[in-house]
């Protein structure tokens, strides 16, 4: 019922790079694979596009404009470390 409440921030970075599910619409999101995309209500699965076999020669890739800059936060750890 409230569940717009939790994407209502906009403006302040907090979209994350996730796809939802085209069937369930958004709200679900999609469990991502390594090569792939799949929705644990709908069993739909969808395949990434750089999907590139890598059984041939070590391609030259140069980590440029791959992923859009993700700063990788340290989350609040709740473990008990006593
Ligand atoms: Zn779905």
């Amino acid at each position: 019922m409230i569940k717009r409440e939790l994407y209502s921030v906009e403006g302040s970075k907090l979209v994350r790079q996730r796809r939802f599910c085209p069937r369930c619409g958004p709200g679900v999101f999609l469990a991502e694979h390594a090569d792939r995309y799949a929705c644990g209500r709908c069993n739909y699965t969808e395949i990434k596009k750089e999907t590139k076999p890598k059984s041939e020669a070590p391609e030259t890739k140069t980590k440029s404009a791959q992923k859009p800059k993700t700063e990788a936060k340290p989350k609040p750890k709740k473990e008990k470390s006593e």
